[in-house]
């Protein structure tokens, strides 16, 4: 990365992406904020600075994606994400979403498999200023050593919910996730109510780049 350059132009891009996902259903205020505080191009190729502002998901290289803004802000939304919160993001990809969690206050921890992105990263989010800590290792496991967390996103397809991440969270802590095996996932809010209780909601159906189990590079 050369320049991270933040224009006017950009930042009328931006306010419009914002717009365009208000109507699309997002309420959160505190949500579409951090939507547009953070420069989505700046985690793409400079060639791309146009589709940065497009309600869409793009490849980053090593096979992945950074997700739709739409979808960045319906996960936080049920997230239900307050200043102070320790989050947990499985699935770093660009970096993106970790940076709109930051952006609401909350101190974030996020882990990647694929070993070039997470060097990628952890290097653009470093430049950028932004806080987060980025890990490379099997989501799966969670992050047991930063547990318990009070807020766990998981960013990619997974076939089932692992029962670490409940284990490394708060009681009161809620988990978003897409759950599905097939080509589209239900996503899923699961709020812990203590060790023995859950309460589990299901919202629409999405489409994730899957959940693999071992490290990669
Ligand atoms: N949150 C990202 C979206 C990433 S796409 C963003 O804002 O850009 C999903 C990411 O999950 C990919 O980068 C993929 O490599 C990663 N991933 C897949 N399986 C994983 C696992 N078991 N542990 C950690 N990361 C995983």
């Amino acid at each position: 990365m050369t320049s991270l350059t933040d224009s006017y132009r950009h930042k009328g891009m931006r306010k419009k992406l914002v717009e365009e996902v208000r109507e699309k259903g997002i309420k959160d205020e505190r949500v579409l904020e951090a939507l547009e505080a953070v420069p989505r191009h700046f985690f793409m190729d400079s060639s791309f600075v146009e589709i940065a502002y497009q309600d869409k998901p793009f490849p980053i290289g090593s096979g992945q994606t950074i997700s739709q803004p739409y979808t960045v802000a319906y996960q936080t939304e049920l997230l239900r994400v307050e200043r102070g919160c320790k989050v947990l993001e499985v699935g770093t990809g660009s970096g993106y979403q970790a940076c709109i969690l930051e952006e609401m206050g909350a101190r974030v921890f996020s882990v990647e498999r694929h070993y070039n992105l997470y060097k990628k990263t952890k290097a653009l989010l470093a430049e950028m200023n932004y806080k987060v800590k980025v890990f490379y290792g099997d989501g799966y496991q969670g992050l047991p050593a930063f547990a318990p967390f009070d807020r766990i996103v998981v960013t990619a397809a997974a076939p089932y919910l692992p029962k670490p991440f409940l284990e490394q969270l708060k009681p009161g802590g809620i988990i978003v996730i897409p759950v599905g095996k097939g080509d589209t996932q239900v996503m899923k809010r699961i709020t812990k109510i203590d060790d023995a209780h859950t309460e589990e909601e299901h919202f629409g159906f999405f489409r994730f780049v899957p959940m693999l189990g071992s490290k990669a590079r």
